[in-house]
């Protein structure tokens, strides 16, 4: 029963967009009311109308400790008591700098800003402006943000929505962004052998997780590291979804490459508005007050983020990591079980604690795979769970969350009800 929810919705509509201040948040693909969330404590959230779910959306990312983390809430209140933005450095922010540049494998320096799409669209400014060159590439799928140079074959709400290019988006700028295939390398050379010295950076997710849990095969990664260093192109690792999830130093710690500029988000704000854009001395001795590319922004590191940031991090040990790893194992081996007794036409694929079941056979590698995904039959497994108090992602192009919240018995609850609900779909 969603009644509230649907009288919210309408009310919504009247004043915001969709009603919804994120498109994805308007379940446009899937179809149906979006539950309006009241609270959330744990693994678990709590709509208008009183529904309990298992969350594996997660804010999208952040909540990787689950909800409410008392440690977090309490963090956060002690420093939103203390004044809540002072528009000047503070002492915290060096410690979460300093925090983040000791996980994270070469990265020497790092600019906190307020989202994900702030530090992704000021690490490309920073690489044009050091490499003093005009296009970047990205890939089909990946998505860095609503900055106008990624609104480019950008993967989930713009896929979902059917809107691949926005209007809005000049053709100049367009024009900038190229466009490769995730997992072909040949792909990126051929794009930098046909704009020679135009290229200034190639940016991805190192895991895809905009266009549903895709890893990167046959040492992609390290691939188009040695790429961009034979060709002189800025690599940037977009870390926004996967930095602190994948691993204690994120992606480029699993995978053993160190780009030249690093974009973060997500955990890093412990659910509050944070991010960061960092890299090698290098390049970040470019921002200004230390040189003259420009980035700026009135609540970046902001108090109250940065502690709920730091006692984030604080829990974030190997051991939470080993745990993440336990608790994604234990839920692809069941998915893995339910697809093979059935013989179902599935496939997954699982980093650490994310994940996505694509209806599709597989060999899921890219974008291009995702596309001829079985949507009809995902939407119907999608509403399926949520009616049985599991609340997915409610897109095929996205990943799902696990949080160290996200117990044993609530992954067997949840495995229970995927095999009652993929009976009712297929
Ligand atoms: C979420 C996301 C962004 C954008 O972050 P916002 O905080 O939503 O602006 C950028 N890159 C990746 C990989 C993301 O997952």
């Amino acid at each position: 029963m969603l009644d509230k929810s649907q009288a919210l919705l309408e009310r919504a509509q009247k004043t915001i967009p969709g009603g919804v201040n994120s498109p994805v948040r308007a379940f446009k693909g899937v179809g149906g009311t979006p539950p309006f969330i009241k609270r959330a404590e744990g693994a678990y959230i709590f709509d208008e109308d009183n529904n309990k779910y298992i969350d594996f959306v997660l804010s999208w990312g952040p909540a990787i400790l689950g909800h409410a983390n008392p440690e977090i809430v309490a963090a956060a209140q002690h420093a939103v008591a203390m004044g809540s933005s002072f528009g000047a450095p503070t002492a915290a922010e060096i410690d979460i700098a300093e925090m983040i540049v000791a996980r994270v494998p070469g990265l020497d320096r790092v600019r906190m800003v307020s989202s994900g799409t702030e530090a992704c669209m000021s690490a490309i400014r920073v690489a044009r402006g050091v490499k003093s060159r005009e296009k970047i590439i990205k890939f089909s799928g990946c998505y860095h943000g609503h900055a106008d140079s990624f609104l480019i074959a950008a993967g989930s709400g713009a896929m979902t929505l059917g809107l691949p290019n926005s209007p809005g988006v000049t053709r100049g700028t367009a024009q900038d962004t190229l466009i490769a295939q995730f997992n072909n390398i040949e792909s990126v050379r051929a794009l930098i052998d046909a704009n020679p010295d135009q290229v200034a950076a190639v940016i991805l997710e190192p895991v895809c997780g905009n266009t549903g849990c895709i890893p990167p095969q046959d040492d992609f990664l390290k691939k188009l590291r040695a790429l961009c260093t034979e060709k002189d192109v800025a690599l940037i690792i977009d870390e926004v979804m996967t930095g602190f999830r994948v691993a204690r130093g994120g992606a480029v710690e699993r995978y053993g490459v160190k780009p030249d500029l690093y974009c973060f988000g997500k955990v890093i704000g412990g659910g509050f508005p944070m991010a960061a854009y960092g890299g090698t001395h290098e390049m970040m001795s470019q921002v200004a007050p230390d040189g003259p590319i420009y980035q700026a922004g009135t609540l970046s590191g902001n108090p109250v983020a940065v502690a709920a940031g730091i006692a984030a991090l604080k829990q974030l040990d190997a051991e939470a990591y080993d745990l993440l790893e336990a608790r994604g194992a234990q839920l692809e081996a069941g998915f893995q079980k339910i697809i093979d007794a059935n013989g179902y036409p599935l496939s997954q694929h699982r980093v650490g604690s994310m994940f996505t079941l694509f209806f599709h056979p597989g060999p899921i590698r890219n974008h291009e795979d995702v596309k001829s995904c079985d949507l009809e039959r995902f939407n119907h497994f999608f509403h399926a769970m949520l009616k049985r108090g599991v609340y997915l992602a409610p897109s095929q192009f996205e990943a799902g969350f696990l949080s160290t919240a996200h117990t044993p018995e609530i992954i067997d609850e949840v495995l229970e009800k995927a095999e009652a609900a993929l009976a009712e779909v297929f």
